[in-house]
């Protein structure tokens, strides 16, 4: 019988000793006989064969589990040498609170995972409402966006995350569309107005011819006023024309070398009398041969037009002077005036279609304000550039730049 060795007086000990004596038994390994065992593991039945005996004695301490009528009983066997002799000590536990520990683990998970599940089902749904409300906001103040109602813009929140800018870029968006639907509705509203007014014209003068002229004379008279109507008017259809095909990229620009030079000179000499008309003393000072790489109709426009609004709007007694030269890699065309200058407000506007300055001093019948948007056109074609500077009652000047013709185009002219 194995005497245990413990301090009886301590209860934690006494308690040890009580469970870990409940399933013992002691072998000597070479005679196979067991020297002591429990009473509880005898009742189990269990006694080891020599060659279990061998071969437990012989390999490392181990674990064998045992299914009994009292649950499953876990023994580790254990060989001790002693004395020359060899003892197998095979002490149990019962596996049975592990086991009810686990069992009762399976059941807590059993309820724990589906309702987990669930809850965490609906954690998500709400989250995601949550998150995706801004979102289907968006969507419906978007909805709400009309084209009579493009001034409605996306509410930003200032929360700096992504749906945030989102809300901006599309406010941004609006904003362009706002402002060419503005242009838009502006422009159409311009062709109809501009339109009208030499339609009447034209009416009331035929009217008059009509029912007042009285002599070839009269008729004549009312004839070439009207001339003059038809002429503006296929003026300013010609200008709406080549705009919007500018404009819808149907215009090819030529690239060939132009003599800005001579055909500044020219046109200035074609202009003189026009200018003189109007008591206008028109000077051109052009550097010979400045050469460019462009649309030589196009070019001719660009001076015309400028020429022909410094003429228009400089008083008798005034001055016009228009100058040719070269700067850096630029031909430089300068068209200034002593004229009535443009109000500073003015400036940023003035390549805008159909803007006029002042509408009410300028002769509204000899321009409709599209010119100037042609010549920012042609020149940006040209990879040009267009500069005004102007004061009121001073005069203005237009200084565009285009890139000169490389050296060997220059050349073959
Ligand atoms: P318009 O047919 O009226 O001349 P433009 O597009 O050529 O149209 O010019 C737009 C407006 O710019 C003019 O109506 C005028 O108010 C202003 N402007 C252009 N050139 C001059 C200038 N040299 N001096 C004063 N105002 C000018």
């Amino acid at each position: 019988m194995p005497v245990f060795d413990y301090d009886p007086s301590d209860p934690d000990e006494v308690a040890f000793i009580k469970t870990a004596a409940r399933y013992y038994q002691v072998y000597e390994v070479h005679s196979g006989m067991m020297l002591a065992e429990s009473d509880e593991l005898r009742a189990t039945g269990i006694q080891y064969s020599q060659q279990d005996l061998e071969h437990y004695a012989q390999g490392q301490p181990s674990f064998i589990d045992l299914q009994t009528d009292q649950g499953k009983i876990r023994l580790r066997n254990e060989s001790l040498p002693a004395e020359g002799d060899l003892f197998l000590l095979v002490v149990g536990a019962s596996a049975r609170p592990m086991e009810d520990t686990l069992n009762s683990f399976l059941k807590a998970l059993a309820w724990l995972i589906p309702s987990g599940v669930l809850l965490a089902a609906m954690a998500s749904w709400f989250m995601a409402g949550k998150a995706l409300q801004p979102v289907a906001e968006l969507g419906k103040a978007a909805g709400e966006i009309v084209v009579s109602r493009l001034d409605r813009r996306l509410p930003v929140r200032g929360t700096h995350d992504e749906l945030d800018q989102l809300a901006i870029q599309f406010n941004d968006t609006l904003a362009k569309l706002e402002k060419a639907v503005g242009e838009m509705k502006q422009f159409t509203a311009s062709i109809s107005h501009e339109l009208r007014t030499p339609l009447a014209v034209l009416r009331g003068e035929a009217e008059v011819a009509l029912m007042e002229a009285n002599s070839t004379d009269h008729y004549r008279r009312i004839l070439a006023s009207q001339l003059e109507e038809f002429e503006k008017l296929s003026r300013m259809i010609n200008q709406l024309l080549t705009l919007a095909r500018a404009e819808s990229g149907e215009v090819n620009i030529a690239r060939e070398p132009v003599n800005i030079s001579n055909m500044t000179r020219s046109l200035a000499e074609q202009l003189e009398p026009v200018a003189a008309s109007k008591d206008v003393t028109l000077l051109c000072n052009c550097e010979p041969g400045v050469i460019l790489s462009g649309d030589a109709s196009w070019i001719e426009r660009i001076i015309l037009n400028l020429a022909d609004n410094a003429i228009k709007f400089t008083l008798p007694g005034g001055h016009v002077w228009i100058t040719v030269t070269k700067s850096m890699n630029d031909a430089v065309l300068e068209i200034a005036d002593d004229g009535i200058g443009i109000a500073a407000e003015g400036i940023p506007r003035i390549f805008e279609r159909f803007y006029r300055a002042d509408p009410s001093r300028a002769n509204r019948a000899d321009g409709a304000g599209l010119g100037l948007s042609l010549v920012k056109w042609a020149v940006d074609q040209h990879q040009g550039s267009i500069h005004v500077e102007s004061t009121p009652g001073s005069g203005t000047r237009f200084i565009v730049k285009i890139p000169l013709a490389a050296e060997g185009v220059v050349h073959q002219l």
